[in-house]
């Protein structure tokens, strides 16, 4: 009989399951080709290494990484690098596949693509992990700014994509700036960088919230995840008037149905304490969180929490998708059917890759931008992806703003790989 897999492990396998399926809807309701279907089913190449990395007590460990190229038809393939134990390729394919939905549902001339190593990082030492990366960047050989940039993801930091852009330097003997996003501001990262997906989730929430008629100011919200989307989002409501009633870290959440005190809460975190540690609120668990009495939710830490056994209890009426793929498919149908509005992930999150693509800009040209101007870009290009999904979700007579937003991208990368002769 064969072991079961571990739940995380069955959790990331459906991930990319229900990307495809989300891919064949939109398909339809977009009238795409089927040939972009077949060519986007699967990678087009999958790089699968061995990093061989001397430890602190001078033991040799091999950590296993990869790279996935889904589709460069719009551009260089581009996106982060996530470091974690039992990191599955299923999860980096479906992680590729969302980066060239998201890229294409901006406008941006970059094609998708994700990385990983399998590793815990808090079991590294800091000379353990930059040794990580460092070898990372070897073995990848990256081809610079034109073929393949990576960036950060869950694991990775501004300090470890350091680390990556000096070694491609160093091998390369030239600076290269463009060649690795998400790097600290003084390597040649753009300000507002750190709080982009955040300030995007916000910034969509707003605007959909305009639409609907529902003022944020005077509603409440609840947000899973507290890093720093979830952090973000949580403290810009709050900034607003909105009563944030409940908020959770991987150790569980609190609540207050007056609403929480979001600065009281992030220096809290900053100090290492976790959420469920806080004096002042009832303590609550991750998935209390998500059925939280409230307007606006965003599931905003990782993968298919919302599912069909919860989806009937959830009581907000707007869902903005922080985390990528918080919502399957079959829930999503669920709640597309009790009324229930969804930013999805490919709109709500794709601040960051939108101000990637700035710091792409800055280290192309060698300029600076301020913060003002990265802030007022990043806010109309999130509002427009955002007025241009909706009016596509009309158009095409789809209550779902998941399948009109990734047709708008389907139709954008089947004009790349017409023209390219792909197809
Ligand atoms: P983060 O590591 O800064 O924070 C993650 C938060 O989620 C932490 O509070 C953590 O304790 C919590 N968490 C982790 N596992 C959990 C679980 N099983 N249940 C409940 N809470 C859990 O990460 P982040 O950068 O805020 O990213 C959050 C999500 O958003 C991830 O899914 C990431 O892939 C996605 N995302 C991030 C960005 C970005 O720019 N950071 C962009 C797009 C999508």
């Amino acid at each position: 009989m064969s072991t079961p897999l571990p739940v995380e492990s069955r959790q990331t396998s459906n991930v990319f399951h229900g990307a495809l399926e989300t891919l064949e809807t939109a398909a339809a309701v977009g009238k795409i080709r089927p040939s972009v279907v077949q060519l986007l089913t699967s990678p087009r190449r999958i790089l699968e290494m061995r990093l061989p990395i001397t430890m602190d007590d001078g033991t040799l460990r091999v950590f296993t990484a990869y790279r996935v190229h889904y589709c460069d038809a719009l551009g260089p393939a581009r996106d982060g690098t996530r470091i974690r134990a039992g990191l599955g390729i299923d999860e980096l394919k479906a992680l590729a596949l969302f980066m060239t939905i998201k890229h294409a549902v901006a406008h941006l001339p970059a094609g998708g693509a994700k990385g990983g190593i399998v590793a815990d990082p808090d079991q590294l030492s800091r000379g353990e992990l930059e040794r990580l990366c460092r070898s990372f960047i070897r073995h990848l050989e990256p081809k610079g700014p034109w073929a393949d940039v990576p960036g950060a993801d869950i694991g990775t930091s501004a300090v470890t994509m350091g680390w990556m852009l000096d070694e491609y330097e160093q091998i390369m003997g030239l600076h290269s700036p463009a060649a690795i996003n998400d790097k600290p501001p003084i390597l040649g990262g753009s300000l507002g960088g750190a709080e982009a997906t955040g300030r995007g989730v916000f910034l969509t929430i707003l605007a959909m919230a305009n639409r609907m008629g529902l003022d944020v100011s005077t509603s409440s919200a609840a947000v899973q995840g507290f890093g720093q989307v979830g952090g973000t989002v949580a403290r810009l409501l709050h900034q607003t008037g909105c009563r944030v009633v409940a908020v959770s870290d991987i150790h569980g959440g609190v609540w207050s149905d007056a609403g929480l005190d979001i600065g009281a809460l992030e220096s809290h975190a900053r100090d290492g304490g976790r959420l469920v540690e806080f004096t002042g609120a009832k303590r609550v668990s991750n998935d209390d969180v998500l059925v939280s009495e409230c307007e606006i939710l965003i599931p905003a830490a990782v993968q298919s929490v919302v599912h069909r056994k919860n989806a009937k209890d959830v009581r907000a009426i707007l869902i903005a998708e922080g985390a990528n793929g918080p919502v399957t498919p079959e829930a999503e149908r669920e709640l597309l059917d009790r009324g229930v509005t969804i930013i999805p992930d490919v709109v709500a999150n794709c601040g960051s890759a939108i101000v990637c693509q700035f710091e792409r800009a800055q280290g192309l040209t060698g300029s600076r931008w301020s913060l003002g101007k990265v802030n007022r870009r990043l806010e109309r290009a999130i509002v427009g992806c955002l007025e241009e999904t909706a009016s596509a979700a009309g158009e095409m007579q789809t209550r779902s703003l998941r399948h009109a937003a990734w047709a708008n991208a389907l139709k954008r990368i089947e004009e790349a790989m017409l023209f390219r002769g792909w197809i």
